[in-house]
């Protein structure tokens, strides 16, 4: 890297562990690089322990703002002055702009996919989706689809201790939002097949199909997706999961989790320069 870090230099962040892996600084300072913009991004290895002193010196040291992942997106959101609809429905943030020391809490995840699905040219806004998964990603994907506009969706989950829970805070993100949302068993395969036949866009927003699960898919029955429907997946390693294998192999069109990774980062970049992030220059680097 030409070395320009000047006085001036700004620092945006990283607050994860482990984050040794993140593509995030690469994204991040190749657009900076691009754009001409004097600032740097990079990662630390900070976990609850240090998280608030962490987030403290984004005010300390006056810098753009933070990105935050595992194990930091929920306890971060005590730390905010401020938080978007999506991140308070959500209950996390991943992304914190700073304005003059006051520090909001965002979430880019359900943009990023959102977005994700014009390189499919699907758009699923007055339609139904079917998400697996209310984790993380699932329930971030689920309000920002829902704020969108998405009309209806379905979304399953394995029937564990939280699922109450769960149920309750899907109510909230329905009620909040107008959009109708149910809650069902991952277990419930007949009620799976009527959502999907149903769907524009089905999603695995499950951990099913990476590390150690790589071998397996978070349904069994895959007659139920349709020729070109658009089948989607948040896991990004592999490349293809076995759902998406098999949703391609049915003339889906499909989409992993890549184009979601970009555009959170992008909607995190916007907010912090204001600038669109040039996607055609850092698409290739991380393909
Ligand atoms: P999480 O722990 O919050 O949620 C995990 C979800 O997977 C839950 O719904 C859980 O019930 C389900 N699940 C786990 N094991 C299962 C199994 N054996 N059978 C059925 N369901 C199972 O995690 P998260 O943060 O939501 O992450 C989920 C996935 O999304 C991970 O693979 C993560 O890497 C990926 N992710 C991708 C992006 C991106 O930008 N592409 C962003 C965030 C997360």
């Amino acid at each position: 890297m030409e070395n320009k870090i000047t006085g001036h230099t700004r620092l945006a962040a990283l607050f994860a562990t482990p984050i040794r892996h993140s593509v995030s600084p690469m994204i991040h300072n190749t657009a900076f690089q691009t754009l001409g913009i004097d600032a740097v991004y990079l990662a630390f290895e900070v976990g609850n322990g240090g998280l608030r002193a962490a987030v403290e010196s984004i005010r300390n040291l006056e810098m753009m703002g933070a990105n935050l992942s595992m194990p930091n997106k929920i306890q971060a959101v005590d730390y905010m002055d401020e938080l978007s609809e999506a991140a308070r429905l959500i209950g996390a943030i991943n992304t914190i702009t700073n304005e003059n020391g006051k520090l909001t809490g965002h979430n880019t995840d359900g943009i990023g996919f959102m977005r994700s699905l014009e390189d499919i040219e699907v758009t699923p806004l007055g339609k139904k989706m079917t998400i697996l998964g209310a984790g993380g990603a699932g329930t971030a994907i689920t309000v920002q689809a829902a704020l969108d506009g998405v009309e209806e969706i379905a979304i399953f989950n394995r029937k564990e201790q939280f699922f109450p829970k769960l149920q309750e805070k899907i109510a909230r993100i329905a009620k909040s939002t107008g959009c109708k949302i149910k809650l069902h068993d991952l277990a419930d395969t007949e009620q799976l097949a009527l959502d999907v036949a149903e769907s524009e866009v089905l999603l695995n927003a499950t951990g099913v199909g990476m590390k150690p699960l790589e071998n397996q898919a978070p349904i069994q029955n895959f007659s139920i997706i349709r020729p070109n429907m658009a089948v989607c997946d948040v896991i990004y390693t592999p490349r293809e999961t076995k759902f998406l294998k098999e949703a391609r192999l049915r003339g889906a069109k499909t989409n992993n989790g890549l184009g979601m990774l970009l555009y959170q980062g992008a909607a995190a970049f916007e907010k912090w320069t204001g600038q669109e992030m040039p996607i055609d220059k850092i698409k290739p680097i991380i393909e």
